[in-house]
């Protein structure tokens, strides 16, 4: 048998909803595998590769690979007032408006946003520690995940190194040590949230309130983005587990002159890193040749202004998702699971465990309710319309529903259906 054409192969495909020159590739690919049949696989596969929203019943609220926080963004398709000052129809900054949203709302003179954390430890050492010196803890020179190595983000800006203290403790002294040991030109002293590693037993790190007396800039990379450790945005005040996360707030408060977190991970906000204290600094900061290279995108910054607007106006925990899923009651999640488990069969509730997520609090779960059904499922959930992402433990497949929007438990009815019906 002669094997059919691409042109004909393509078109055949025409159900997956890919553009025509997607399925000419899946079907050559195809062909040149000598094996035609397998040219919806393939396309199959490119379009699984696309960028699609997916229904997060993982249970991990910030979950790294899918996108972190959630956030919400209507935008309809017009100019924004991005680098426009309405005020005097000149040249505005992007950075101004939404500078002062995160100064007022973490008790700072100033702030700014770049692309992600990465890039604000990098944008602070360029700009305040070019060819000069910076002590850090041998205990905070960490990797965080995704690359993210303490000595290699140094090494990138310009600035040297010098460690300080031992693994496991580091006291005040041992910084006053490195300041003024003879030849060292200390620019600041940078305090590292280890973030998702933990070292416990005969430990002892140097907290901001004592390192701001060092009289060298304290610059805090907090990581996670808690804005405030009372969480005034709750009712019920700080959850359980928050586990003593470093917050921006108690940070600045305690005399660091800069902070630096994400957007995304506790604070709920779209990717981005935020630079927040001294205005002198800050400026400085923004000034550099770097800032430009690192500067977020309107679309971005349209979303952090709803998402800080919410934490002034304490609404977050209706407005900001990561929230309003952290926060929400078992009750109301149990109702729900029984509602889907009685419009599907062999689905079971089942209490389980959520975690935060994006390498923030290690070890600490919020409890949760979710949909059991046995055998691993995942593979059919995922290639479900939208895909619905679930976990497996001791082959029963979970579905946690904290990270499940409630519009969307009806969608996940159908997925279980659908997953249950192939078997
Ligand atoms: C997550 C994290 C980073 C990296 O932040 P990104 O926004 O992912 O670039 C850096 N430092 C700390 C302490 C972190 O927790």
């Amino acid at each position: 048998m002669r094997p059919p054409s691409v042109d004909s192969l393509a078109r055949s495909l025409a159900s997956t909803g890919l553009p025509h020159p997607l399925l000419v590739d899946a079907a050559r690919e195809a062909i040149a595998l000598g094996d035609p049949s397998r040219a919806s696989s393939i396309a199959d596969g490119i379009a699984a590769s696309l960028l699609v929203p997916v229904i997060n019943a993982t249970g991990v609220i910030a979950h790294t690979n899918l996108g972190r926080s959630p956030v919400e963004l209507h935008l309809a398709p017009r100019a924004q007032n991005l680098e426009f000052d309405l005020a005097t129809g000149g040249r505005g900054s992007r950075q101004r408006g939404i500078g002062r949203l995160i100064a007022r709302a973490v008790g700072a003179e100033d702030a700014m946003v770049v692309n992600n954390n990465a890039a604000a430890v990098l944008l602070v050492l360029a700009a305040l520690a070019s060819g000069r010196d910076v002590a850090v803890s041998r205990g905070e020179s960490v990797e965080i995940g995704g690359g993210f190595r303490v000595p290699e983000v140094m090494e990138q800006s310009g600035a040297r190194l010098v460690d300080v203290g031992t693994t496991n403790r580091t006291r005040l002294a041992d910084y006053r040590k490195a300041i003024g040991r003879k030849g060292n030109d200390v620019a600041l002293v940078l305090k590292v949230h280890p973030s998702n590693y933990r070292i416990d037993g005969f430990v002892e790190e140097t907290p901001v309130d004592e390192l701001a007396t060092l009289g060298v800039p304290v610059v805090a990379d907090i990581g996670s983005g808690l804005l405030d450790a009372a969480c005034p945005w709750l009712d019920s005040g700080p959850p359980a587990w928050l586990n003593g996360e470093p917050a921006a707030r108690q940070s600045v408060l305690a005399g660091a002159s800069l902070i630096t977190f994400s957007g995304d991970k506790l604070m709920g906000g779209p990717q981005t890193g935020i630079i927040a204290g001294r205005a002198d600094l800050v400026a400085a900061c923004a000034q550099h040749p770097l800032a430009r290279a690192l500067r977020p995108g309107g679309l971005v910054l349209a979303a952090l202004h709803h998402v800080m607007l919410a934490y002034l106006a304490r609404t977050v925990s209706v407005d900001v998702p990561f929230w309003r899923m952290a926060s929400v009651n078992t009750d109301h999640l149990q109702r729900r699971a029984e509602s889907i488990a009685t419009q599907v069969t062999d689905v079971r509730v089942t209490p389980c465990e959520s975690l935060p997520g994006a390498g923030s609090t290690p070890g600490a779960s919020i409890p949760s309710v979710g949909l059991a059904l046995d055998g691993d499922h995942t593979a059919v959930l995922r290639s479900f319309r939208p895909p619905v992402i679930a976990r497996v433990r001791d082959n029963v497949t979970i579905l946690d529903l904290r990270t499940v929007d409630p519009s969307d438990d009806q969608v996940v009815v159908e997925a279980l259906r659908q997953a249950l019906a192939s078997r």
